[in-house]
């Protein structure tokens, strides 16, 4: 039989330095017209009503934040939910309006 003698509890020396807040930059993309007229988001982009933080999306109806600019916007093109929607736009035009 062992016995383990239990070591006195070295307070171990907690980590002396705390960890750097890493400073995160977060740049609030403000809505821009200019998206509108790119060839790629043209058609569906809009203007949010919920503030310049956001861009409407005409095909899903749905505001979304635009939160790091184009890249988002491009994320949203080609989300397969997007494209449902342009297609479903497209095809259900009527469809919609009669559910609303
Ligand atoms: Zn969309």
């Amino acid at each position: 039989m062992d016995s383990d003698s239990s070591e006195s509890e070295t307070q171990s020396s907690r980590l002396g330095t705390p960890p750097r807040k890493q400073r995160k930059r977060h740049y609030d993309q403000k809505y821009s017209k200019l998206w509108e007229k790119d060839k790629e988001f043209c058609g569906w982009l809009q203007e949010s009503t919920k503030g310049e933080g956001y861009f409407y999306c005409k095909s899903c109806r749905c505001d979304l934040k635009c939160a790091s600019g184009r890249f988002i916007l491009n994320k949203h093109a080609n989300s397969l939910k997007h494209e449902a929607c342009v297609k479903g736009d497209f095809l259900f035009h009527g469809f919609m309006l009669s559910l609303v």
